[in-house]
């Protein structure tokens, strides 16, 4: 919810009115649900320009969410990598600690300014859709908080696999429903919560978990989310007394990454790389890198880029990290990757387990695999940068949901 200042050339004046980002976005959807997503709209901009709304979104992310998150000196990380550095150089790292929030991630962020948003336009009922169950809990979470019934669309597979995901929501008061069409996982989830929509949009919110969907979604997740960058930038100013040089953060769908950049798109001194989750590696046709492996399309309301096969079918994305497991990104990713302002780089899922066991140690943090993918692309990025500059890892997520899947691939028995 940051105000934008207008200024020529500007990387902060996207979306157009039509909801697009350069080429991608936009709003690609049944005539039935047209005249939802213009309310949403509408009601969304009346919200934005509201004191009072943002008031209250601020004094949820403070008391309820537990904001602001720390900025922190990774000390011993910092020396790791100097220490391997050419000349012993490397920049000073430093962590936003977003898995310090109230249910372990940056996701919590969003679902706050959207049941406000809900609540506003009057409706009395909530639904969401959820892959690993992450943004399910998060929604659930706001749901309870306010009062309001919950359904969270979940692929049949996904409620087999993430069992204490859909207990948490359970315990929370929503309702479960398994999808079992398709590949019975998180796009056929999205297009169930999107059917639903429609037959019940009288009383009810959909919830999207991240900055993707048709226009105008992609827009209030990225302003819900900026609070990660608008924070960070005031937090270096306090400890260094000037921005950061480097920001690195994960893309699942690119919520926590839009966050965190977006306040400083128009800083040309700030360098940015959002990290994809390229799986058993590009080549070997199993992963979850979009911009990397994959091409334009049009997926969830948007044009974007998106894994898919020569006919166009969406292909199933495939990561370690069940957060990043999504076969698109959101449009304003692909039009800043081909505008050249962010650079994105696929990292493997042994990568990341390396990074996630080297955090443990070195920082004593246990983070989400999904941030894990940001944390290694450390290596390579810490080795072109000099010792006077700083860098900053969004730390999106607390890793103890993921301790299993580590523990199975490092064949430790639990
Ligand atoms: C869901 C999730 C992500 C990926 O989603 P984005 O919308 O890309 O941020 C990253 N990190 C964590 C901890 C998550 O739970």
């Amino acid at each position: 919810m940051t105000v934008q200042t207008p200024i020529a050339n500007s990387f902060r004046n996207q979306p157009d009115e039509q909801g697009h980002f350069g080429k991608f976005g936009g709003r690609y959807v049944a005539e039935t649900l047209m005249p939802l997503i213009l309310d949403l709209e509408k009601e969304y901009r009346a919200a934005k320009a509201d004191p009072a709304f943002r008031a209250e979104f601020d004094d949820l992310l403070e008391h309820f969410v537990g904001r602001p998150s720390p900025l922190y000196y990774a000390p011993r990380i910092t020396e790791h990598y100097r220490a391997l550095a050419p000349e012993g150089k490397g920049p000073k790292i430093y962590f936003k600690r977003e898995e310090l929030n109230h249910t372990g991630a940056h996701k919590i962020n969003n679902c706050v300014g959207q049941i406000l948003l809900a609540m506003r336009m009057g409706k009395t009922r909530i639904i969401a859709e959820t892959g690993a169950g992450q943004h399910g809990v998060a929604t659930a979470t706001v749901a309870a908080r306010f009062g309001l019934p919950c359904t969270i669309f979940m692929g049949a597979k996904d409620v087999e696999r993430q069992k204490p995901n859909v207990f948490r929501m359970k315990l929370l008061g929503a309702e479960v429903r398994p999808v079992t069409s398709g590949a019975e996982t998180l796009k056929d989830a999205m297009n169930d919560a999107l059917r639903d929509w429609v037959a019940n949009v009288h009383d009810t919110f959909y919830i999207i978990g991240t900055a993707a969907g048709p226009h105008p979604y992609p827009e209030l997740v990225r302003d819900f989310q900026s609070v990660i960058g608008t924070e960070t930038r005031a937090q270096m100013l306090k400890a260094e007394g000037r921005l950061p040089d480097m920001l690195l953060a994960a893309v699942g769908g690119g919520s926590n990454a839009i966050g965190m950049f977006h306040p400083f798109l128009d800083d040309p001194d700030v360098g940015m790389i959002g990290i994809e989750a390229a799986g058993h590696g590009i080549d070997s046709g199993q992963h979850a890198a979009s911009l990397s492996g994959g091409k334009p399309g049009i997926l969830h309301g948007n044009r974007t880029y998106l894994l898919q096969d020569e006919d166009g079918q969406i292909t199933e994305a495939h990561s370690i990290s069940a957060g990043l497991d999504y076969p698109g990104l959101g449009p304003e990713h692909s039009w800043l990757h081909e505008s050249g302002r962010v650079k994105y780089v696929p990292i493997t899922d042994t990568q990341a387990l390396e990074a996630f066991q080297l955090c443990c140690k070195l920082e004593g943090i246990i983070p989400a695999l999904e941030s894990a993918h940001a944390l290694a692309a450390l290596p390579n990025v810490t080795a072109t940068m000099s010792e006077d500059q700083l860098l900053v890892v969004n730390v999106s997520g607390r890793g103890d949901k993921d301790i299993f899947t580590v523990a199975e691939h490092l064949g430790f028995e639990m």
